[in-house]
């Protein structure tokens, strides 16, 4: 006989999915049952808040459904213990590796920090810190994945994968993790560069016959790297090479790799096939546009940050203007409150429409949602929506449910890791293949062909305006 927590774990491996559950469920572990209540241990802060905030109460259902009974579930923190950074203790993958070791030896009077960097410390924004990052729905999972990277690096989602479009904050959780990681573990040596910059330092690396400096430096010398814009290498093939090999040094040695890019890998033309499986190994996540609370919360801020003494309506009013990305946002208030400055005016509703004119709200284009995709496709094909939800692989219900899938990325704006949500708890890969085999399809089936034709005809006649 099992106990109450495994078994109801078991049942739910299959709807959640095998990335999720193994990156939220399983590093959980049973301490007790006592009467109505579960113990379990969490290895630290972050991973008991997610599970309480995510899966605590699809837990609970799911004992309740196997026991007709009311558990309770508590979450303690137990801490992993940390490799002991003594020098006399190294581990093996301890963070300071052995020409640090020499380069101390060597100097004996220099200071503890001083030599370990080959690396010049990394230019760090003073500004894109964790505390000035505003957490909100869409960004929600991406900063607090990067928040766990810079707690336990290389322990955890390894590498760290956040794609998204301009000015939703990649560049900011980086600098983050950089800030976090150089107060709290000086010792380890940053590497922060934007793609476009390591591929500049490799060739000229390679030209000037400096390429042994440049690989030390990046794969021997380097505790944790973090590249930014990683889309701009796509199609470079030494440059790619070069990365793959890096990847392939620091990974092994458990350091901590976290990629930022406008696009999930696979969507990248001229990138390698395993690059982009390597960069799929660890956790991919996402960043989306702000939604209204968040957006006027960042302009709070932003003006705090900035003395700036805004009023609150106001700062939600010019959240209700600009709607496209933070970068914007910042933009509009720099604008509104120079302007208002220049001139000697108090800033109210009319002025900012006046000086953001040219930001009317967005014209009210007609939307696709995922349900209206489902619910098109499920009527095409006389299956029931539950089933294009459901985890069945009969042809006659998982071709329509590929369909669905693919309809969905092209006619909403819903990111690979919601659509996989949205079909019943999905994993991401899943939505990425079905919309690969629906693209190939379309040309070698031409049913699959009018298919889509039919139901994108029937879903336009259904548009709201
Ligand atoms: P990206 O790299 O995704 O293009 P950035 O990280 O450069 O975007 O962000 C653009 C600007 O918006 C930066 O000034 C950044 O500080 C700010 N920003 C983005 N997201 C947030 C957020 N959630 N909270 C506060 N500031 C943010
Ligand atoms: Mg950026």
């Amino acid at each position: 006989m099992t106990d109450v927590w495994s078994e109801a774990l078991e049942g739910l491996q299959p709807r959640l999915g095998a990335q999720t559950f193994d990156l939220w469920l399983r590093p959980l572990a049973l301490r007790q049952v006592e009467r109505e209540r579960v113990h379990i241990t969490a290895p630290n802060r972050f991973m008991k808040e997610w599970f309480e905030t995510h899966y605590l109460n699809v837990v609970r259902d799911e004992i309740r459904a196997r026991t007709s009974r009311n558990y309770d579930i508590q979450v303690e923190v137990h801490e992993v213990e940390e490799p002991a950074p003594a020098p006399a203790l190294l581990a093996p993958t301890g963070a300071i590796s052995v020409t640090d070791l020499t380069a101390t030896a060597a100097s004996p009077t220099s200071t503890a920090t001083a030599p370990r960097h080959s690396f010049p410390p990394p230019l760090l924004s003073p500004r894109y810190r964790f505390d000035t990052f505003i957490k909100g729905a869409g960004n929600e999972l991406a900063a607090s994945a990067t928040w766990a990277a810079a707690h336990e690096p290389g322990r955890r989602f390894n590498p760290l994968f956040i794609y998204g479009g301009v000015g939703l904050g990649k560049t900011h959780l980086l600098h983050a993790l950089g800030h976090h990681i150089l107060r709290e573990r000086p010792h380890l040596r940053i590497a922060l560069q934007s793609s476009e910059r390591f591929m500049n330092e490799f060739i000229s690396a390679v030209r000037s016959n400096s390429f042994d400096e440049f690989r030390r430096r990046y794969r021997e010398d380097c505790d944790v790297l973090l590249i930014d814009d990683i889309q701009f290498i796509a199609g470079r093939d030494r440059t790619m090479d070069e990365f793959f090999h890096v990847f392939n040094a620091l990974y092994e040695a458990g350091k901590q790799i976290v990629v930022t890019a406008d696009r999930i890998p696979a969507d990248m033309a001229g990138m390698e096939e395993r690059l982009t499986s390597r960069l799929n190994w660890g956790l991919v996540t996402d960043i989306k546009p702000p939604d209204f609370e968040t957006r006027a919360a960042i302009i709070r801020q932003k003006a705090e940050e900035e003395r700036i003494d805004l009023d609150p309506r106001i700062a939600s009013h010019i959240a209700t203007l600009v709607r496209t990305n933070v970068r914007e946002l910042e933009g509009a208030l720099v604008r509104v409150t120079t302007f208002a400055a220049l001139k000697g005016l108090t800033i109210t509703e009319e002025f900012v429409n006046q000086i953001l004119g040219e930001h009317s709200p967005p014209s009210r284009d007609a939307v696709i949602t995922i349900e209206a995709v489902q619910k098109a496709v499920a009527a095409h094909f006389s299956v029931r929506i539950a089933d294009l939800k459901g985890p069945r692989r009969h042809k006659g219900i998982a071709r329509p449910r590929m369909i669905a899938m693919y309809l969905c990325r092209q006619l909403t704006s819903a990111s690979f890791p919601e659509l996989g949500l949205r079909f019943g708890g999905k994993d991401h890969s899943t939505v990425i293949s079905a919309c690969k085999r629906i693209e190939a399809l379309q040309s070698e089936e031409p049913e699959v062909g009018a298919a889509l034709s039919a139901i994108r005809a029937q879903l336009a006649v259904h548009e709201p305006n």
